[in-house]
């Protein structure tokens, strides 16, 4: 299992290991609650998100003695709390195929993201085709496909530099053809020129309506938690490129504290489908929200 560096979670920053060890009680002061502000600040809940948690807990208990385990549970119901709206497996639809667009930078891990799905998909008994959408990157799409054939799904490619777009329209015409359940189609995550990107984007989804037009189904956005805050500002961003329809968490398995996808539940309330945790193909995993706050908290 993956080298988790601070296993004490986040309340081993507050208490010594001894008051952990002998269960101490602390009074639930001023004192203490900035500290624990502090502490969820620092794992990249954000500020609102953290003032409202601490709030919270401190409702109805402000004065008494509360032990770690007693704050460690308090912290753990509060963050539950927030996570479990948003813990929703991607929905899938009787439409065939159901066309999932996928979306998010370089890097946040599309491209895995897309092969773990197609296998999960596939092991479900799933007739699935891959898109590979990011027609500017020689490299994605040679990704893509490794990540095909470790699925056991067919990839669709196009030249390099060639219209996403039109390569989406053909995928979608062939998927149906063949009776394909889910076409999952990768897009480009540069956001050097946002327009551009906006109009790739929005051609697309114009594109494929002509073959569906209740598609895309799900608009899936790709996330690495360990960009802390900045996954904040790509949602808001991604949101004025596309539809979004829900999240893929990514990189949860390394040294991301994962605060942030409390703020991002928060703020802007999207399901998170799944988690990544690891490089290999079955490394994405559902997202449960009481195995998180208590991973979160320690
Ligand atoms: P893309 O550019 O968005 O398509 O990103 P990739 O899928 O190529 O992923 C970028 C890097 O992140 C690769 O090295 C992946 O192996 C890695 N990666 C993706 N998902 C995870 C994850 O859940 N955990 C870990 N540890 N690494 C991941």
């Amino acid at each position: 299992p993956p080298e988790v560096p601070d296993s004490k979670g986040l309340l081993g920053r507050l208490f010594t290991r001894n008051e952990d060890r002998m269960v101490v009680r602390r009074t639930l002061d001023d004192d203490m609650l900035e500290q624990l502000e502090e502490l969820l600040i620092a794992s990249d809940m954000g500020v609102d998100t953290a003032l409202r948690v601490t709030s919270n807990i401190a409702e109805g208990r402000f004065g008494r003695k509360l032990s770690t385990q007693e704050i460690k549970q308090l912290l753990a119901q509060e963050v539950a709390r927030v996570m479990d709206p948003v813990a929703k497996p991607m929905p899938i639809y009787p439409k065939r195929p159901q066309v999932v667009l996928v979306v998010g930078v370089n890097g946040s891990g599309k491209t895995t993201t897309i092969g773990k799905l197609a296998s999960q998909f596939k092991a479900a008994g799933k007739k699935v085709v891959i898109a590979a959408g990011d027609t500017f990157r020689a490299a994605a799409v040679e990704q893509l496909q490794v990540w095909g054939d470790r699925a056991g799904v067919p990839v669709l490619t196009a030249p390099e530099g060639s219209d996403p777009a039109s390569l989406a329209f053909d995928a979608l015409t062939k998927a149906q053809n063949e009776g394909a359940d889910l076409l999952m189609i990768d897009t480009a995550g540069r956001l050097q020129n946002r327009a551009d990107l906006m109009e790739e984007l929005a051609k697309i989804v114009r594109v494929i309506r002509k073959v569906d037009d209740t598609a895309p189904h799900n608009t899936l956005l790709v996330l690495d938690a360990t960009t802390g805050q900045n996954a904040l500002s790509q949602v808001e961003t991604f949101r004025n490129l596309a539809d979004v329809s829900g999240l893929v968490m990514t990189k949860l398995d390394g040294t991301a504290k994962g605060g942030v996808l409390v703020a991002l539940a928060d703020k802007f309330g999207l399901p998170i489908h799944a988690i990544g945790v690891g490089e290999q193909i079955d490394d994405l995993a559902p997202f449960d929200p009481e195995e998180f706050a208590a991973a979160l908290t320690g």
